[in-house]
């Protein structure tokens, strides 16, 4: 949806100059690297849990169809209202069509990617509803007019200096302390008020429940609760990848979710929303509404090569442990999910060739899904799109004629050795002190590092004069 009109490698030049970005990224991917290997440390059964949420995700991935039917079938009867939305277009406009139904002039908004991937933000906007984004870090998006980096910690590409500074300009009684905890009350003045009266209420949901037609959102800062309670209708957008069978397999999902996210045992608040207001309630929207979300996940579902996919619960481990993404944050993605989980999922959306390059941006070292809760092989899948985008001739004429010759003299012994005999001498040439810095033909390698000089004896010379290899 919101692929950025540069490059991937132009975006990455942008975030790798940016001394303050990468002095964002450090404290709050750092912190939430060091939080998330305690937490997994202080809770022995995280391997037991993980093999369970793998089982479960995959049950209900194998089974979608009768759980969608199931989970539809007990919302209704609890007085939602269920919507199906087959693309990104179609869910946003039943969201905006029901909050014209309802007569919204404002309407407050808990954070949610999915609401980002169908691009719901820019359109409220465009259909001049007033949007109040009530989560603390989407509150920063939304005063500096840019999109989430995170999907955990969508402005993770703020310090708290810039922060403070754009909460002064924009706060009616911004802080006078220079801490966290005056910037937080600053937020809460300002947006009090518009909790309590919002017309209407639009969040996502962690989890979907089929057998009570239930929807489960997890936050820290009780927003969730606050935007959902006053207003007189509640719409919920969630991706059909949602679903958990009961609420008992719900929690069983919570505490990986929860550990890797954030590495707390638990979050603050954790609700389950079960239809409208009902008699003799003394509060809560008298309007629920559930838009269910396809936007390329049957198709993922129908590819088994992305299917392992849709197993993904949104925790953000997989990029918090990421080199790259530490490297340059999420906005160099360029879609709405960055990171690993990101590079896989973009594609999915906004098409390969205008996402290829994220793909090759991987440097294949496997932390992210050794992080990952529900163990979800994303360097295979990562793989998967550079054979695809190979295979459908999308690389650039350069790499395709150089692997092709490669291959050729790859498969001729004789004229391997000679070219490899050339190389490696011309490549030692320009080795200083064991590494080449600058050669024709490595610029784009060396622009950014050094490239290591061959080793005096080439492994093949060795193993022919039975040398051991070191
Ligand atoms: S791919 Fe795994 S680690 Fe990454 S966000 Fe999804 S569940 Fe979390």
């Amino acid at each position: 949806m919101h692929t950025a009109p540069i490059g991937f490698k132009a975006r990455a030049d942008e975030a790798l100059a940016d001394a303050t970005l990468k002095l964002a990224i450090t404290r709050t991917a750092g912190n939430a690297e060091r939080k998330r290997t305690a937490a997994v440390a202080d809770f022995a059964p995280f391997g037991a849990a993980r093999e369970r949420g793998k089982r479960i995700k995959d049950h209900v991935i194998a089974n979608l169809d009768h759980y969608l039917a199931e989970f539809e079938r007990h919302a209704t009867a609890a007085g939602s209202v269920v919507h199906w939305a087959a693309t990104a277009d179609e869910a946003a406009r039943i969201v905006v069509e029901l909050c014209r139904q309802a007569g919204a002039k404002r309407v407050t908004r808990v954070k949610s990617m999915l609401g980002e991937e169908i691009g719901l933000p820019h359109a409220l906007d465009a259909a001049g509803i007033e949007r109040v984004e009530t989560d603390l870090a989407e509150h920063i998006v939304q005063l500096g007019g840019d999109r989430p980096s995170h999907i955990v910690w969508p402005s993770m590409h703020r310090t708290r200096e810039q922060v403070s500074a754009m909460f002064k300009r924009a706060h009616r009684v911004p802080h006078g302390e220079e801490t966290v905890e005056a910037m937080v009350d600053s937020a809460r003045r300002e947006l009090r008020g518009k909790f309590l009266s919002a017309d209407v209420a639009i969040s996502g949901a962690n989890f979907l429940i089929a057998d009570t037609g239930a929807t489960c959102t997890v936050t820290n800062e009780g927003n969730a609760e606050l935007t959902t309670t006053p207003p007189r209708v509640h719409i919920v957008t969630a991706g059909i990848e949602k679903l958990v069978p009961t609420q008992a397999h719900a929690f069983a999902m919570l505490r990986l979710l929860v550990r890797s996210a954030t590495g707390a045992d638990v979050t603050q608040y954790t609700t389950f929303h079960c239809g409208p207001k009902r008699t003799g309630d003394l509060d809560g929207p008298e309007e629920c509404h559930i838009v269910l979300v396809d936007n390329g996940r049957t198709r993922m579902l129908r590819d088994a090569a992305l299917r392992e996919m849709l197993r993904c619960i949104r925790c953000g481990a997989c990029m918090n442990h990421c080199v790259v993404f530490r490297q340059l944050g999420g906005h160099a993605y360029g879609g709405t999910y960055p990171g690993p989980m990101g590079a896989v999922l973009t594609p999915v959306f906004d098409g390969l060739p205008a996402s290829r390059d994220l793909a090759h941006a991987c440097t294949l070292n496997g932390k992210c899904r050794e992080v990952c809760p529900v163990d979800i092989p994303l360097p295979t899948l990562l793989r998967g799109w550079r054979d695809r985008s190979w295979r459908e001739g999308l690389e650039p004429p350069a790499m395709r004629v150089g692997l092709g010759v490669y291959a050729w003299a790859a498969q001729r012994p004789a004229l391997w050795r000679l070219g490899t005999a050339v190389a490696v001498r011309a490549m030692r040439w320009f080795g200083r002190d064991g590494w080449i810095r600058r050669m024709p033909g490595l610029g784009a390698w060396t622009a950014h590092r050094d490239f290591p000089a061959p080793a005096p004896r080439t492994f093949m010379a060795m193993l022919r004069d039975g040398e051991t290899p070191r």
